[in-house]
């Protein structure tokens, strides 16, 4: 064991601060990375917090981590030395079940681990710590590979917002000419707009902040729809061919639903809580479907990677230190970061 440097929070309404943490040591399959950035994902505040009701602290965030590798571990035969790598919102699984078999490690029959607040099979009675430390130990397994073209900081996104949002425009097949709306533009949604626009789709971006109408341009969006004009919106009803949305509160769904398309889908990554009621009208007439997703598995996240660097497709960010992180939260929850605060770790060794 290893005790290391690292920021978290003892409790819901505590700031985050500098805490001492412990690492396993270097097993047979595993990989050493020292952490040179990590993303800051609207999930660790909710964790942090304790929005979702399942927090055990101390809660140490973080699940956009980018890295060199330090060390290897006997058994490894992918990785070496010096390799830039990445980790994800997954570090372990059972590996041995359907959706495992499947490369759907995120929907684990056994309860997949996830990289922080998640029971920790190394460490007796403890539970996994994020990205937001120094160093991490990972199974090589789920220790993705990031291409050398792109800026590592700016590829640190790719881990949780990148995924998270390829994987719906993959699974729901989202193609050239179809028109996709992207709901909220943040970490997510930003990427969102990236991806639909990469895969030939005319990207609609759906914001509540007209102020980030030109952003939303200059990403790749075709046309801007601020949801709080009800004129607006109902000149777009029955259009999308599908909706991506990211907005993290439970919300009123009739006016997202009203935009779908005979047999179009609605897919929800951000409201992980109650949703308004909404009317079953509204999804009957049209046979329209809402459905949800949850990041995506290892493979897919490698693919992605491996689009981004052939097509140099990385997030737009704000470089932090670690000691700005409660400032960086309080900005998030404002919705007013372009686009995603990305930690620069060499700051906590200070
Ligand atoms: P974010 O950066 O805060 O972006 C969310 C955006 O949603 C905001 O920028 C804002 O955009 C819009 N928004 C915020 N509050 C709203 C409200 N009350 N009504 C309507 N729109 C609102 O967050 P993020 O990091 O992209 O994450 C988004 C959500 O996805 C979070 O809940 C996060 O926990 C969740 N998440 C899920 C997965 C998954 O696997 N399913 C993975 C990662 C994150 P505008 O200013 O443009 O309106
Ligand atoms: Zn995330």
């Amino acid at each position: 064991m290893r005790t290391i440097k690292a920021f978290g929070t003892t409790a819901a309404s505590e700031p985050l601060k500098p805490m001492d943490i412990v690492r396993r040591e270097v097993g047979l399959k595993d990989i050493k990375i020292a952490i040179t950035h990590c993303g800051v994902c609207h999930s660790d505040i909710h964790t942090a917090r304790n929005e979702w009701n399942n927090s055990k602290y101390p809660v140490v965030p973080g699940h956009e981590i980018i890295g060199k590798v330090i060390g290897v571990g006997a058994d490894v035969t992918q990785f070496k030395e010096g390799d830039l790598v990445g980790v994800g919102c997954l570090v372990d699984s059972c590996h041995h079940c359907p959706p495992c078999n499947r490369h759907l490690e995120q929907f684990c029959e056994k309860g997949a681990t996830f990289t922080y607040n998640s029971h920790d099979k190394h460490i007796k009675g403890q539970q996994t710590y994020g990205g937001y430390a120094t160093e991490v130990v990972v199974d090589e397994q789920f220790v993705l590979r990031i291409p050398k073209n792109i800026d590592p900081a700016a590829a640190a996104p790719l881990l949780c917002a990148g995924i998270t949002t390829w994987s719906p425009l993959r699974h729901w097949k989202v193609k050239k000419g179809d028109k996709v709306g992207v709901v909220g533009l943040g970490g997510l949604g930003h990427m969102g707009v990236k991806f639909a626009n990469a895969l030939g789709a005319k990207v609609v971006m759906i914001t509540t902040s007209p102020e980030k109408a030109k952003d939303a341009k200059s990403l790749g969006a075709h046309e801007v729809l601020i949801s709080k004009n009800k004129e607006e919106m109902a000149a777009h009803n029955n259009s999308f061919d599908f909706i991506l949305n990211t907005i993290p509160v439970g919300h009123e769904m009739d006016p997202y639903i009203g935009l779908l398309k005979i047999d179009a889908t609605m897919v929800l990554v951000g409201a992980v809580e109650n949703l308004k009621p909404f009317h079953g009208g509204g999804i009957i007439g049209g046979r329209k479907r809402i459905a949800g997703s949850l990041i995506g598995g290892i493979k897919e996240t490698q693919e992605m990677l491996d689009f981004c660097g052939e097509h140099n497709i990385v997030s737009d960010i704000e470089l932090i230190n670690m000691q700005d992180i409660n400032n960086a939260y309080d900005r998030v929850i404002k919705s007013d970061v372009k686009y995603r605060f990305v930690i620069d770790m060499e700051s906590l060794k200070d």
